[in-house]
């Protein structure tokens, strides 16, 4: 039971309440970020300055991966010089992690597990990435499979990732005439 409740809680370890569960409002969630934020920094020796807490509070925001040119542009008060330093300040103190898609689209966002476990769609065309989460059988099942995998070559696990290539909608070349409709996205948090 305990071990269980461990995996639990290791799967499971999130700030942010993706369950629909409204009980945490957004400014309660950017405020246990924002707490996190500055522990962490703390923790390596750093400042929570104004250019890393605006910096923080984009990629909030933002609620997906961004790029470099995207989180200069979503704050008049972040300049490009220094929100690049603070992106290196913030990533070595593991509060903001690289996705990386292919060729330069090096995006940005926050790390679990102050945001919680999940997976990336990423665009082969346009390097769009969007967030997915799998169900939680599903994420126990790929951790009892790797983690036996890992036991047999000897291997110490820390966490996994998984990230599915492909095309958006906005990328796929419709076959012949009409391009087919879109299906609106699914609003988040419902
Ligand atoms: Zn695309
Ligand atoms: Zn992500
Ligand atoms: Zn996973």
């Amino acid at each position: 039971m305990d071990r269980e409740s461990t995996k639990d809680n290791a799967l499971t370890a999130d700030l942010a309440d993706k369950s629909g569960n409204e009980s945490i409002s957004a400014a309660e969630q950017a405020n246990e970020v924002h707490s996190e934020a500055l522990n962490r920094l703390s923790q390596h020796g750093h400042k929570y300055t104004g250019g890393r807490r605006r910096l923080v509070q984009a990629l909030l925001d933002a609620n997906q991966p961004i790029t470099l040119p995207e989180i200069v542009a979503s704050d008049p008060g972040l300049t490009q010089s220094s929100t690049y330093r603070n992106l290196d300040v913030l990533e070595s103190s593991q509060i903001i992690r690289r996705v990386i898609a292919n060729g330069d689209h090096t995006h940005f966002e926050l790390a679990e597990p102050i945001v919680d476990h999940h997976h990336h769609l990423i665009c082969l065309d346009c390097g769009t990435i969007c967030d997915v989460h799998l169900n939680e059988d599903l994420e126990r099942l790929v951790e009892q499979e790797l983690s036996s995998v890992a036991a047999s070559r000897g291997f110490v696990p820390s966490h996994h990732s998984m990230d599915l290539h492909g095309l958006c909608p906005d990328c796929q070349v419709p076959e012949t005439g009409s391009r087919p409709a879109r299906v609106p996205p699914r609003p988040s948090g419902v």
